[in-house]
């Protein structure tokens, strides 16, 4: 039996981490959920409606893309999985066209979220205007003000953006936020969670719901290059786009996988948010995960240029993965970040968004390491949304 069949197991466990803990107003909505993805979420009817909007909605399946300049410059073969090309520029639709069918199918009227960077608010509020539904995204205060065009499309896209003001007002703060709005109307909406993270089902509903990226992409590159990449990577926040793209090849022994999470601006706590490096086992938001925590066990302050990757905690399936030694985990930092931001604007004119220039700039390390491999590196999104933020910051090229 395949590697995904056998995890998580029925209580959305993987090996000690995943699970459920809820607040009891809230446990028979997530059982709710989950029996509806199980039945409803598998049945013919639902995957021909999603196959539809994926192909004349979205745009699938996105290109890969052979970075022949960058493949140039660093030594080794650099491909690109190009889920900057799926509409809203981001692989995020994936799950959140998903969840919103998902929604409609219960009878459901309403999408609640959180956001970071923007990108799953975004996506969401795309899939409300799609389906008809009302839509409430709650979202930082730092955030909204270093991710402006991302609140503008929210709201034309008829969403109600909630700012949130306490804590470190960015995107842990706006879970908590979104959660608290969600256990008051539960009944008529669903909270539609924005990663691979959560309490179960949402880690195993959102994985399948992006393994599309995978599927896709193990097609074409065998299609382009005539066998399978020596090396897959993918930038980790809560880690969707990641195990969309590791899910196609969890079950080959010859590709090495690898999550790349942000170093930030240094190793010491609060400066990163490097969880696979740094976590160890703890509980946030509902689920057990490797945590970046302070000495009480609480969820610490965290950092990255991307804000898309800033969040304390970590899917419980890639913290198995990392126990069991399945995939590798690399921390680059915010500098290296900006040198691959700009490197893969100058010589590819792909302008990346930050947290996958996190993926290039590992990918550049890599191939420089080990010339001549075939990398496969999932570009989540495009740059647009940090063009502002990273032009007024730090000008139109890397620092020397
Ligand atoms: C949100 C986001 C991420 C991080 O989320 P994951 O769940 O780790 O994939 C990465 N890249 C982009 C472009 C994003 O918008």
């Amino acid at each position: 039996m395949g590697y995904l069949k056998q995890h998580p197991d029925k209580d959305g466990y993987f090996g000690e981490f995943g699970g459920a803990f809820l607040p009891p107003q809230l446990e028979s909505q997530f059982a709710d959920i989950n029996r509806a993805y199980l039945t409803l979420g598998r049945s013919a009817d639902f995957l021909n409606e999603l196959r539809y909007i994926r192909k004349h909605y979205q745009g699938r399946p996105t290109p890969v893309y052979y970075a022949h300049n960058l493949s140039r410059e660093a030594g080794a073969h650099i491909y690109l999985k190009r889920e900057d090309l799926n509409h809203t520029g981001a692989h995020k639709l994936n799950h959140c066209m998903a969840e919103a069918l998902l929604a409609k199918h219960m009878g459901k009227t309403k999408l609640i979220a959180e956001t970071g960077a923007g990108q799953h608010g975004v996506a969401l509020a795309t899939a409300a205007a799609y389906f008809g539904m009302a839509c409430e995204i709650h979202m930082g205060e730092i955030d909204i003000a270093k991710e402006s065009p991302n609140v503008t499309r929210m709201k034309l896209l008829g969403a109600e953006v909630v700012p949130v003001s306490f804590g470190g007002r960015s995107l842990k703060e706006a879970v908590d936020s979104a959660f608290e709005s969600y256990l008051g109307q539960a009944d008529t909406a669903l909270f539609a969670i924005g990663s691979v993270v959560g309490p179960h089902p949402f880690p195993l509903m959102v994985r399948d719901f992006q393994s599309v990226i995978g599927t896709e992409a193990r097609e074409q590159f065998i299609e382009m290059v005539g066998e399978l990449p020596d090396q897959v990577g993918a930038c980790v926040g809560g880690g969707s786009n990641a195990m969309g793209l590791f899910s196609a090849f969890l079950d080959d022994e010859g590709v090495g996988l690898n999550g790349i999470e942000p170093l930030g601006r240094g190793t010491a706590l609060g400066e990163h948010s490097a969880t696979m490096t740094f976590g160890k086992p703890g509980m946030i938001h509902g689920f057990k995960c490797l945590l970046l925590s302070d000495d009480d066990g609480n969820p610490a302050p965290v950092h990255s240029i991307a804000s898309g990757l800033d969040y304390p905690g970590v899917g419980p399936e890639h913290s198995f993965l990392k126990t069991e030694g399945k995939v590798s985990y690399h921390a680059i930092s915010d500098d290296e970040t900006l040198a691959a931001f700009y490197k893969l604007s100058r010589l590819e004119g792909i302008i990346p968004a930050l947290e996958s220039a996190h993926a290039v700039a590992w990918a550049i390390k890599h191939g420089q390491a080990n010339p001549g491999q075939t990398i496969l590196i999932n570009l989540s999104g495009r740059g647009d949304k940090d063009i502002d933020y990273v032009t007024e910051t730090f000008g139109f090229e890397a620092k020397a």
